[in-house]
């Protein structure tokens, strides 16, 4: 795993040297991370490297995992889906039941943490407990949170109200709240195995292994299966596309232990792809990074047709490997895509499927917008940034 001064040469020395001035203040401080997924999704992600970067710099992160079975998480899903406004109804025994599990799950809270960091809305009725704790309380939401279902978010607010601080990763997202906000938007880290450079052999021997034809255009989108992020709408984009031009399309992710959903989405792509052998459904374990990595690299053109989106890792991750995005105009893509600039933003089928053509055609304009997209991704959505910003959160509320 890459170490703090390894990123030295991909940001600069300034900004390395002031994650080392920041983190003085901060020697010892625990900080307890807790969410609802170790793996699968943008959280986890983050997590996994962000818990052991603090922990070099000298605060003692730590990060525990709430633990629920099916019937919480399917509730949680439900909410996560209507806090997209989704129309959905929870009932008042489902909240109840939500509170429930969330109770049960007090004893993981570290009585020695400064700080209970606690991320998205399954585990944010652990505040109740917060009279029992010196710590100071932060809650990190990284959904997008612009028109949600009412009803949730009056519950939701009940708990973040209780809070020190909340974090939201757009603009866009932060609400009316009692207690102060601050904006921080996610981050990607250049050198893990997701995002560092490749060679030539080791893309090849993905794209061997997964049977893809290299020698024709490949369109891809990485994601959980998951309704929101459309699965079935990238697919009737690439049939329109097909028609005109010869092409190839991968839809590669996995679930989350927190999404009991997967399975059905995962069907009914299966189903819809299984009249073309161009269609690539690719079922990725935990852990596939090196894989997720060199598909995204060895593509001619990345989606990321959400409907909504909190911030769309994905995204970042392929504009960071210089491709060109046509990504949806949702939550946080705008934050990462200009359009015409650093990628495509679009919000229909028809669209997307008329500039996945354009790309395929005109590969100079597909190349600059790759290009500025990598320069926007280095200059605002690195871990470092990340880093920096989580340690000024920090100090804020507790020095
Ligand atoms: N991801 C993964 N395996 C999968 C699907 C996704 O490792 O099968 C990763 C993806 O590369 C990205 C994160 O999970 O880093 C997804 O984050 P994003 O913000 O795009 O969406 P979320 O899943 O959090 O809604």
């Amino acid at each position: 795993m890459a170490k703090i001064d390894d990123y030295r040469s991909v940001v600069s020395n300034e900004v390395v040297d002031e994650l080392y001035s920041i983190s003085k203040h901060l020697q010892g401080k625990v900080i307890q991370n807790i969410n609802s997924t170790a793996v699968g999704g943008g959280v986890a992600e983050i997590l996994t490297r962000m818990v052991p970067l603090l922990k070099e710099l000298g605060i003692n992160a730590l990060w525990d995992v709430i633990k629920g079975n099916d019937r919480f998480f399917t509730i949680t899903k439900k909410m996560h889906n209507a806090l997209h406004g989704v129309d959905i109804e929870i009932t008042k025994e489902e909240f109840e039941y939500f509170l429930e599990v969330d109770r049960e799950n007090f004893s993981i809270l570290d009585g020695n943490a400064h700080i209970i960091f606690v991320h998205d809305p399954q585990p944010v009725a652990l505040v109740e407990k917060r009279k029992e704790f010196k710590s100071k309380w932060l809650w990190r939401c990284h959904i997008d949170f612009s028109n949600p279902k009412e009803n949730v978010w009056q519950f939701l607010k009940n708990y973040i109200e209780n809070y020190d601080l909340a974090v939201f990763s757009a603009p866009a997202f932060a609400r009316s709240l009692s207690i102060p906000q601050v904006l921080i938007s996610p981050s990607i880290d250049p050198l893990s195995d997701k995002n560092r450079e490749l060679t030539g052999n080791e893309i090849n021997e993905v794209f061997e292994r997964f049977k893809i034809d290299r020698s024709r255009p490949i369109i891809t989108q990485i994601s959980r299966f998951d309704y929101l992020k459309d699965p079935v709408g990238v697919i009737e984009a690439y049939k329109l596309v097909k028609k005109h031009v010869d092409c190839q399309l991968i839809l590669a992710g996995g679930g989350a232990n927190d999404d009991p959903e997967g399975e059905k989405v995962l069907n009914e792509v299966m189903d819809r792809a299984s009249s073309d052998p161009d269609i690539h459904v690719l079922l990725l374990p935990p852990g596939s990074d090196i894989e997720i990595n060199a598909l995204q690299r060895g593509s001619t053109v990345v989606l990321q047709k959400s409907l909504r989106e909190g911030f769309g890792l994905t995204v970042a991750e392929a504009l960071w490997k210089a491709k060109p995005v046509i990504a949806s105009a949702v939550g946080g893509i705008p934050l990462q895509i200009t359009h015409k600039y650093s990628g495509i933003l679009t919000l229909t089928v028809e669209g997307t499927a008329y500039w996945i053509k354009q790309l395929i055609q005109a590969p100079e304009f597909a190349y600059n917008l790759g290009r500025n997209g990598r320069e926007h991704i280095r200059n605002n959505f690195l871990i470092t940034r990340h880093l920096r910003d989580y340690m000024l959160t920090f100090l804020s509320l507790i020095t």
